[in-house]
């Protein structure tokens, strides 16, 4: 008998440590890590290199029959991403295609064009994926439905802490102010708004350190499906 395929759905904000706490979770249960937010800067850096205007609806779904997007992963476990062949893992992380990536998210076409693509990952695999509307749209069935959070000030702190490591430090009020607005946006949307499933736990990680996140998400999972 085949051995049964599990998914467990993460959603939340912005910032509230999702996809560390997911990748060290599914690293320690030996699931795969679907990071679905790379898929969305994928298309966000394909619109940002062809000079695409993000926030046009039609010249963004334009881009979608010449778009071919792959991932594969690494022996570190690491995500990488393939836009028509080439490697774009670290192109997708500057902040201008963070901004391109949050527009063209909001065109449900864009959405509608990657569903499949994230649902096959959970069909293959024991998944853990990490997103805005996985619980909601994309694997409503899913065995475990997570919603991660923490306050505006702890993700803007986090934030400010990672950019003053990489040694491009940032304001912490501006950073605070973009979570806001990002918060704002992406849960207003009309396509797959931010919102947590009915049935999903929620789970603020305020406060917390990172190991003690890992082992809280960790405790829910084998709780729940009894690992
Ligand atoms: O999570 P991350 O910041 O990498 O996501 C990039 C952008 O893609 C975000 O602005 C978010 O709104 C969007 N996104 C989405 N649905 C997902 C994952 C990400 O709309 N499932």
């Amino acid at each position: 008998m085949e051995n049964k395929r599990y998914s467990i759905a993460i959603d939340g904000p912005s910032g509230a440590g999702k996809s560390t706490i997911a990748r060290a979770a599914a690293k320690e249960l030996n699931f795969v890590y679907v990071d679905t937010g790379a898929i969305y800067r994928t298309v966000g850096c394909q619109a940002r290199r062809l000079g695409a205007d993000p926030c046009d609806a039609e010249a963004v779904a334009a881009l979608l029959p010449g778009l071919d997007i792959t991932m594969a992963y690494g022996d570190d476990g690491l995500q990488r991403m393939y836009l028509n062949g080439e490697d774009v893992t670290e192109e997708i992380r500057l902040p201008e295609v963070s901004m391109y990536a949050s527009r063209v998210s909001a065109v449900p076409a864009v959405r509608a064009f990657l569903l499949e693509m994230q649902r096959d990952m959970a069909r293959k695999h024991s998944v853990i994926m990490d997103g805005r509307d996985i619980g909601t749209v994309v694997l409503p069935d899913a065995d475990l439905k997570i919603f991660l959070t923490a306050s505006p000030e702890d993700r803007a702190r986090r934030r400010y802490e990672e950019l003053v490591k990489r040694g491009t430090p940032q304001d912490f009020d501006t950073l605070l102010k973009e979570i806001r607005e990002r918060d704002y946006n992406d849960s207003h949307r009309a396509a797959a708004p931010l919102r947590p499933a009915e049935d999903a736990v929620l789970l603020d990680t305020s406060g917390n350190t990172f190991p003690q996140s890992r082992d809280q998400i960790l405790t829910i999972i084998r709780e729940r499906l009894g690992l």
